[in-house]
């Protein structure tokens, strides 16, 4: 396998931490997204949180991220000292609702998380038409949107920062890893010094020669993406596209199939964007004669590995009482929570896996 070879050559070489391997992906990914910096670091949560630090987000301040989303985008916020102002999302892609950011826009409102739900982009136009009268940044959580575009704009040259995650599970993967791309110098600056502990130099540039001397300027963090994994992520992006296209032949198989099953909903697939088909999603209505969690229990039974993305952050005992949130808030990521399932999904699955999936619901419809 060619990933393993590359990882085998970089450990050979010595560079076990950062080094020229991070520096490399760094350069091409920048490229693959179309942004003027990219700054790699050892998850997408580390990304999201050196972001909002970069952009001077802290205590006082407002950042808005929707219900429906990993702890992960919430988190950060809170870890930087501002808080998150959770809101309701769109019914039929899942994306942050722009009438929910809207009402949720006041004088300590910072910045906006967006969450590229399922690898569908939010739509960027309309959140920027809300954002720049008010100055507002916009860091969008891309956790399952690469490779992806809006408007014909790549996904990770649209807002402020745009931060990228390599887990095991997502569209690229480097076991743990994670991407910030902006087209902002001083930002790029900022994340890439204080993803390694606040010290003035990257340890691979001394290292490689550079003054041993360096100076730690200010509270840093260890985030940094080590070079066995960035051979690993140089693999990965070189066949991206060719896993989308993948991703995607499934999903349009499952949404043909699903379109004649009574009660199973998948969500929106709108136009003017490239979708990056991370998750496949659907909604088991009330039109169908189990339960999601019915539903769900029988796949599995049958050896089908479903998934739930997500519990809406609204339900989490954390975020419920420490920002006092209520079930009705939040209609929509409600009814979601009880009703969304996520289907197998992944590039080098069997051709007639969405198939073998739909004719498992049909069946278990029957009783
Ligand atoms: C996976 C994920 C994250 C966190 O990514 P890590 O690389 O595991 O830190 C953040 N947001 C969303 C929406 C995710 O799915």
């Amino acid at each position: 396998m060619r990933d393993l070879a590359a990882v085998r050559e970089t450990i050979e070489s010595g560079w076990l931490t950062m080094g020229p391997k991070v520096a490399e992906l760094e350069a091409r990914f920048a490229d693959a997204v179309g942004a003027a910096h990219a700054v790699a670091v050892n998850s997408c949560t580390a990304a999201l949180h050196l972001s909002l630090e970069g952009l001077g987000i802290g205590p006082g301040d407002e950042v808005i991220v929707p219900s429906m989303t990993f702890t992960a985008t919430a988190a950060v916020v809170a870890h930087v000292g501002a808080t998150p102002v959770i809101v309701d999302v769109d019914p039929d892609t899942m994306n942050i609702s722009v009438d929910a950011v809207r009402a949720a826009l006041g004088p300590r409102t910072r910045a906006l998380i967006p969450v590229h739900y399922a690898g569908q982009p939010v739509d960027m136009d309309e959140l920027q038409t809300l954002a720049e009268p008010s100055g507002l940044a916009i860091v969008e959580d891309s956790a399952h949107c690469f490779p992806a575009s809006f408007g014909g704009q790549l996904i990770g040259s649209i807002g402020d920062a745009t931060c990228f995650s390599f887990y095991a599970n997502k569209t690229i993967t480097t076991g743990e890893g994670g991407m910030i791309t902006t087209d902002d110098e001083r930002l790029a600056d900022r994340a890439a010094t204080m993803r390694l502990h606040g010290m003035s130099k990257d340890s691979w540039r001394r290292f490689a020669g550079g003054p041993a001397m360096y100076d730690v300027g200010a509270l840093g963090f260890k985030y940094n993406l080590t070079d066995p994994a960035a051979a690993l992520g140089l693999g990965q992006l070189k066949r991206a596209s060719f896993l989308r296209d993948r991703r995607e032949m499934h999903a349009l198989r499952y949404l043909e199939l699903l379109g004649s099953l009574e009660g199973i909903d998948p969500l929106d697939v709108l136009p003017n964007r490239q979708h990056a088909w991370h998750l496949l999603v659907v909604r088991v209505t009330e039109g169908f004669p189990l339960t999601r969690d019915e539903l769900d229990a029988g796949l599995r039974g049958m050896g089908i590995g479903t998934s739930i993305h997500y519990k809406p952050l609204h339900r989490h005992s954390f975020y419920r009482d420490t920002f006092k949130l209520a079930e009705s808030d939040f209609p929509v990521a409600s009814l979601a929570g009880d009703q969304i399932l996520s289907l197998p999904l992944y590039p080098d699955m069997p051709e007639d896996t969405p198939d073998r999936v739909v004719r498992a619901i049909r069946y278990l419809a029957k009783g």
